[in-house]
């Protein structure tokens, strides 16, 4: 799809949020203009050499150690969500949890036995957000609240995410997390709209636009992840596969990534090995070698642009049935 549709997609987004009341009074959306230009040959990547991590979870500390403390708390109880067949997500009670992704824990180590030449290997991947070159997440953002810097991180502004979840169903392998009961919608009308907040890795942005590594990248004791250029690090993934004639996730899958993986071991037998051991579900990624879809981002699309129409609807008939109600005896 060319750029300058996806330019116009996400104005059109950002218009009818604007129309649908989405905008926030002490808030602002993002100028399309504030967005980089997909495929700009400045992004940055991570390469991850599965056959060098040894699962030690530095990275994760590391990533926890940076990340946790300014991740919000919900006030209790949770305002119910609107709308109602959403359902409330909850993860402040479990902020230690790290085996799987949640709004508090944006890495884990993903593993699996594989048998490689009749000879038992244990594998270990660390999985985060893969920070894709031309993210549907970004495109269907209802609020623009999901963004990409100049140098391809893919972000979420706590300032406007209203939780409202399109990235999440967007995103192939399931990547934001939501949380309910914090961010801007508390603000503005939580019993009418909103349903908290997503998170995920933000490729540590801050870091890389001051050219320096993400921190679980200078976190890693083996040396396992390198940040770099993305054309020196496809180089060097190519180059690590070649010697050993391995394999490599995420040049082509959604259409380029800036989390890159390689390994000895194919990727495809990989995800098998996590299917089979139950390593794959919510918040556990698959390795899914997602294309880009266009009729899963034309559904989407097409769910963005009624769903707010829809919420201003139900919001009104909620509101006129509490007013009648209330002038019962
Ligand atoms: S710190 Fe390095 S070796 Fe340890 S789990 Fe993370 S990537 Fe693997
Ligand atoms: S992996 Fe998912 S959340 Fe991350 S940039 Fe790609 S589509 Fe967005
Ligand atoms: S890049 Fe930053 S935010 Fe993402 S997993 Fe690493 S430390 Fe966490």
């Amino acid at each position: 799809m060319g750029n300058k549709l996806l330019l116009q997609r996400r104005s059109l987004l950002k218009a009818i949020a604007g129309t649908a009341g989405l905008t926030l009074a002490a808030t602002t959306l993002p100028a399309v203009g504030q967005a980089r230009s997909w495929g700009a040959s400045e992004d940055t990547a991570t390469l991850i050499d599965i056959d060098l991590c040894t699962g030690c979870g530095a990275c994760v500390t590391a990533c926890r150690t940076r990340n946790l403390a300014s991740i919000p708390r919900p006030e209790r109880p949770l305002p119910r969500p609107y709308p109602a067949w959403v359902r409330s997500r909850d993860w402040s009670d479990r902020t230690n949890e790290i085996s799987r992704l949640t709004p508090y824990n944006w890495l884990f180590i993903q593993s699996c036995t594989i048998t490689v030449k009749g000879e038992e290997k244990r594998v270990f991947l660390p999985r985060r957000c893969l920070h894709c070159t031309n993210p549907q997440c970004v495109t269907l953002c209802s609020t623009g609240s999901l963004r990409q810097s100049q140098e391809g991180a893919v972000y979420i502004s706590s300032a406007t995410c209203m939780g409202d979840g399109p990235c999440d169903r967007a995103c192939p392998w399931g990547i934001p997390q939501r949380q309910s009961g914090v961010g801007p919608y508390l603000n503005f009308a939580p019993q009418y709209v909103g349903n908290g907040q997503t998170f995920k890795c933000d490729h540590c942005r801050t870091l890389l636009a001051e050219g320096q590594s993400p921190a679980c990248v200078a976190a890693c004791p083996q040396g396992a992840m390198r940040t770099g250029p993305r054309a020196e690090m496809v180089r060097l993934a190519k180059e690590l596969a070649g010697q050993r004639s391995g394999d490599i996730f995420g040049l082509k899958e959604n259409g380029g990534t800036n989390t890159i993986y390689v390994s000895s071991v194919l990727f495809r037998d990989i995800e098998a090995n996590l299917l089979r051991q139950g390593q794959v579900g919510i918040g556990m990624p698959s390795l899914r070698p997602a294309g880009a879809s266009l009729d899963k981002e034309n559904s989407l699309l097409r769910a963005v642009l009624l769903a707010p129409v829809a919420g201003a609807a139900m919001a009104g008939l909620r509101m006129w049935r509490e007013k009648q109600m209330r002038r019962k005896p």
